[in-house]
């Protein structure tokens, strides 16, 4: 780009300079060929006349040898040939150049008189052209080499100030901003004059101090913003921590009343004690994992483990929440996965399977829930699909039930429980493992959620 401009620059000063000096030196030659005209016609009279004042002697003595005398006399390039007749007309002498080609393009007649009296008659003939043609030729060479020398010490000065005044200063101009580009707000450009260009590094200069300004206070603002995030997370997992504690004293010792009570009004409210201390449970464990998220300290197992031992696990904890619902619960992992144990950190696609079965437990009344484990296409991925056929997710709700406490129908939740961050901590842990999470699904139809790991090496 840079070296664009130069060029540009330079060749036109170059053409700009030829134009003028050409057309100035036009004007020189043309001039001088106008003025060489008149000398060369002042020749032509000068000679005539001195021939014609010279010559009549010579003639009347018949003198042949003086008349060549007084001819070469004045024998400028340009007289080519003199015939000298006696006063009857016949041819005397005849004077021939013999250095040059005899052309002629002028020729003069003069009578010759001696004491008033006509004694003869001279023709001299004169060529200009050659005179003129040598003369064009030598102011056309000087043109010529006039104009390449002016132009070149002139273009070559002119392009020097331009460089100077102008180009310098953008090249300054454009490495300041790529210096700016890549983050070094502390660069600044020397300001040598008052003009425009003076006012352009300026003000280039007062941008950088307004950009190293806004980037103090943004990254000030970053480390702020992280720090309350860190203390957010941290204080939410102390937080969980001990909450749970005492939950699961609370779970354990209403477990124990339980074995111990038989009186059916009592049991009845121990159960719902243990089953809202269970879903205050779950929804602690969210939390925690979630701020565990937030705070980047949660990590994924690379393991090997049995797809069907693991559905097997979780088969029976997904028929529990079905009691008292017309809806069955069905799994199936092919065959080619049954052999082999695929990769992947156990626990989390346990807890990611329980999340989404559970979530369709919740949102289906009748007709069935199921769970089919399958390689994809290429083998490299294993694809978990649970698909249910209860109430759906209408299409504008796909992406954002991914967001954390984001759910459709908020009076669900009173139904439920659940605080919305199920799904937004299924995403991050499959995407932590390599995989994806996604769903399909209709409203009053049913949901389809497919997730992937990354299968056995
Ligand atoms: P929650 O703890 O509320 O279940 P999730 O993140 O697991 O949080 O789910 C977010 C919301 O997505 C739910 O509140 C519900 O509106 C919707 N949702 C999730 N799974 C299903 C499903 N299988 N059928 C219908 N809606 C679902």
């Amino acid at each position: 780009m840079r070296q664009r401009i130069a060029d540009k620059i330079f060749y036109g000063i170059i053409s700009l300079l030829v134009l003028i000096l050409g057309g100035l030196g036009s004007i020189i030659i043309y001039q001088r060929i106008q003025d060489q005209q008149k000398i060369l016609d002042r020749e032509v009279q000068a000679t005539s006349t001195y021939l014609e004042s010279a010559l009549p002697g010579a003639l009347l003595n018949l003198n042949a040898k003086k008349m060549r005398k007084i001819i070469e006399e004045v024998a400028a390039r340009t007289l080519q040939v003199v015939e000298i007749f006696d006063e009857k007309g016949e041819r005397i002498y005849v004077y021939e150049r013999t250095d040059s080609q005899l052309s002629y393009d002028l020729k003069v007649d003069r009578n010759l008189y001696l004491e008033g009296k006509l004694v003869g008659k001279i023709n001299i003939y004169f060529s200009l052209e050659d005179a003129l043609h040598s003369l064009r030729f030598r102011e056309l060479l000087r043109l010529v080499i006039l104009i390449s020398a002016a132009g070149l010490v002139l273009g070559l000065g002119l392009y020097r100030l331009v460089q100077r005044l102008v180009l310098k200063p953008i090249g300054e101009a454009v490495s300041f901003s790529e210096a700016l580009t890549l983050g070094n707000y502390h660069h600044r450009i020397q300001v040598h004059a008052k003009d425009e260009m003076g006012l352009l590094q300026e003000s280039l200069n007062q941008m950088a101090d307004s950009l190293r300004e806004a980037v103090d206070k943004l990254e000030t603002s970053r480390l702020e913003a992280l720090e309350s995030s860190r203390l957010k997370s941290e204080f939410l997992a102390n937080m969980s921590h001990e909450i749970r504690t005492p939950l699961h004293a609370i779970l354990g010792f209403t477990d124990l009343l339980l074995e111990e009570e038989s009186f059916p009004e009592r049991r009845q409210s121990l159960e719902t004690v243990r089953t809202s201390a269970q879903i205050l449970l779950d929804n602690i464990n969210d939390i925690l994992d979630y701020s565990k998220l937030e705070a980047a300290k949660m990590t994924v197992l690379e393991e090997s483990f049995s797809i069907d031992d693991l559905v097997s696990e979780i088969a029976p904890l997904v028929e529990m929440r079905l009691q008292g619902k017309s809806v069955s619960f069905q799994t199936e992992v092919v065959p080619v996965l049954k052999g082999s144990p695929i990769r992947g950190d156990r626990a989390r696609i346990r807890q990611v399977l329980l999340n989404l079965l559970i979530n369709a437990a919740k949102f289906t009344e009748k007709g069935q829930i199921s769970l089919r484990v399958y390689p994809n296409d290429k083998g490299l991925e294993t694809v978990f699909e649970i698909e249910d056929t209860g109430i759906g997710i209408p299409s504008d709700h796909h992406e954002k039930i991914f967001e954390p406490f984001i759910q459709v129908d908020s009076s669900m939740t009173r139904k439920f429980g659940g605080t919305g961050l199920g799904l937004a901590i299924a995403r991050r842990i499959v995407e932590m493992m390599g995989g994806r999470l996604w769903l399909t699904s209709e409203p009053g139809r049913g949901s389809t959620f497919y997730f992937t790991t990354r299968s056995s090496a």
